[in-house]
């Protein structure tokens, strides 16, 4: 999944408006973020396999660290906590971000083929393969998107130009790149998807630079 994990990032604000787009964004993308690094590390592995799915090429080999369940409740939790340590003590947008870190492994698990861990070594795995199917996985990954970003555009409002040329930039950014993943050539090698996939923390900057050009809307007051 992807775009579906920004959705769940964009709906979020609307639980925890004081927290910033980009740290939302890196909640419900930590898996993806940390992923990159732990392939270039050799710590996880991912295969290109042509027709592994109709959706994607790739052959998730083993990625317990960024992946299994376990470790998304551990790195949720820890993100919350640090979190509330920074912001001294604040539980609801805490338990928000520790939430969403959570969310990325529920979303996977419909689209990912059974191979999602659930433990660190458990030969366990899970998955109700979506990807299969090119219209099931579409029409999933969108509807989140365009709820999520229905929810945020309710939230918030842009305080200056920038602040919706930036969004709607980002929106037509992500939708291209995944458009284009989904039906561009498959990758050559694991390194270039590792590579590939660091860019990512390009979108986590662009969300703390939209977060801010926009002010959240406060209950109550929207005409
Ligand atoms: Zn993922």
């Amino acid at each position: 999944m992807f775009i579906g994990h920004f959705g769940l990032g964009f709906g979020a604000k609307r639980a925890a408006p004081a927290v910033s787009l980009g740290t939302l964004f890196t909640a419900c993308q930590f898996a993806d973020l940390l992923w990159p690094t732990l392939l270039l590390f050799g710590y996880e592995r991912v295969e290109v396999q042509q027709g592994a799915t109709l959706m994607t090429p790739l052959n998730f080999v083993s990625y317990p660290y960024s992946h299994s369940l376990l470790a998304l409740c551990a790195w949720g939790v820890l993100f919350g906590v640090a979190y509330s340590v920074i912001r001294q003590g604040r539980i609801r947008p805490a338990v928000t971000i520790a939430l969403l870190v959570v969310s990325h492994w529920f979303l996977d698990y419909v689209t990912h083929l059974p191979d999602l861990p659930l433990t660190l070594h458990g030969s366990t795995r899970v998955g109700l393969g979506l990807w299969n199917s090119v219209p099931g996985t579409l029409a999933a990954e969108f509807a989140l998107f365009g709820i999520g970003l229905a929810m945020y555009l309710r939230a918030t409002k842009a305080r200056d130009r920038a602040g919706s040329i930036g969004l709607w930039s980002l929106v037509a950014f992500l939708v291209i790149v995944y458009i284009a993943a989904t039906f561009g050539p498959p990758p050559p090698t694991p390194a270039a998807i590792a590579w590939s996939a660091q860019s990512m923390w390009l979108i986590v900057i662009w969300g703390y630079w939209i977060d801010k050009h926009r002010v959240p809307i406060a209950m109550g007051t929207r005409g």
